[in-house]
């Protein structure tokens, strides 16, 4: 066979396992997994490199409606995601009840070749998998396939990566074959960062915070990092610190440990919380930190 290599865009509602399924692709943790919805703002390759091909995954935000500036600037990631895909994964869960009749209509017009994935399998019996997929097959005809997985328990993630590998044309790599993904090393940590903030605060904090990595030194035997969380409000910034400082010591005890397991080096982490009211609807902080993604 000769070589492979395409663009595969992974779509679906927030928390059906969307990065999951492309860290468990990529065998490596690159896109960031929580339980809370919305937590992958931007359009993250991944890239697959084998001997024999190329798989540039990109792992987009949920299809979900524009709220505020943040939201509008996620569906732009969306959209240019599905222009350029020599297959679109839909990924949706077995949990998911009364799927909506606009995703159903945006699902029908996509031109590119589409596949269906019902991902959490182990939640379900062989009847309750069945079920889903006769779901699919009647309300979207035009599916290539359905495919049963698990994205945590890694079940029939082979099986669907040789079904991927027939989608792509023959050709040479779009990257370095050395590449892994093409976001900077101090967007991965940033992103390390947020997930851990993510999983420890509750209520507003998750969605009112930003992760500036202020710098991101290479010293020989240690990473010097050194963050700025952003919070929209002073009482968001005593929730981040907490009392005498415990909860933030704690969030940057867990990110240190998943940065030092991701660049394989100590790390040494400093982490500063600020207050910058409006973040969210700010053009001009939204585009210093790479969400307005005009022209690129
Ligand atoms: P995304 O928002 O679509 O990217 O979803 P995530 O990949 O962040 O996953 C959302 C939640 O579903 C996380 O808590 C995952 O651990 C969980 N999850 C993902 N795949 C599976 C699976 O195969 N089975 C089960 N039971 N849970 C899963
Ligand atoms: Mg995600």
């Amino acid at each position: 066979m000769s070589f492979r290599a395409g663009f595969v865009s992974i779509i679906g509602k927030p928390n059906v396992g969307k990065s999951t399924l492309m860290n468990a692709l990529l065998g490596e943790k690159i896109s960031i997994i929580t339980p809370k919805a919305q937590t992958t703002r931007h359009r993250i390759l991944g890239i697959y490199n084998k001997p024999e091909f190329q798989i540039v995954f990109s792992d987009t935000p949920g299809i979900i409606e524009p709220k505020y500036k943040l939201q509008g600037s996620m569906m732009k990631f969306v959209n240019e995601s599905l222009q350029d895909a020599d297959l679109i994964m839909f990924v949706t869960d077995l949990n998911t009840q009364n799927e909506e009749p606009e995703l159903i209509e945006r699902l029908k017009v996509i031109q590119s070749p589409l596949i269906c994935i019902i991902n959490k399998i182990d939640e379900s019996d062989n009847d309750g998998i069945m079920k889903k997929i006769q779901f699919w097959r009647e309300q979207v005809p035009s599916f290539k396939e359905i495919v049963p997985i698990s994205a945590s328990n890694k079940f029939n993630i082979d099986m669907l990566l040789k079904s991927v590998l027939t989608y792509l044309p023959e050709g040479p790599p779009f990257y370095d074959t050395d590449q892994v993904t093409d976001k900077s090393e101090r967007f991965i940590a940033s992103e390390i960062l947020r997930e851990k903030i993510l999983l420890r605060y509750k209520e507003e904090i998750p969605y009112s915070v930003q992760v500036e990595i202020e710098s991101f030194k290479d010293e020989e035997k240690l990473l010097r990092i050194s963050a700025i969380i952003y919070v929209m409000r002073d009482s968001q910034k005593q929730i981040m610190i907490g009392k005498g400082g415990i909860a933030i010591k704690n969030m940057g005890i867990a990110a240190r440990r998943d940065l030092e397991k991701f660049f394989g080096k100590q790390v040494f982490l400093q982490t500063f919380v600020k207050v910058k009211e409006g973040w969210r609807d700010n053009n001009n902080l939204l585009k210093e930190w790479g969400y307005d993604n005009d022209g690129k």
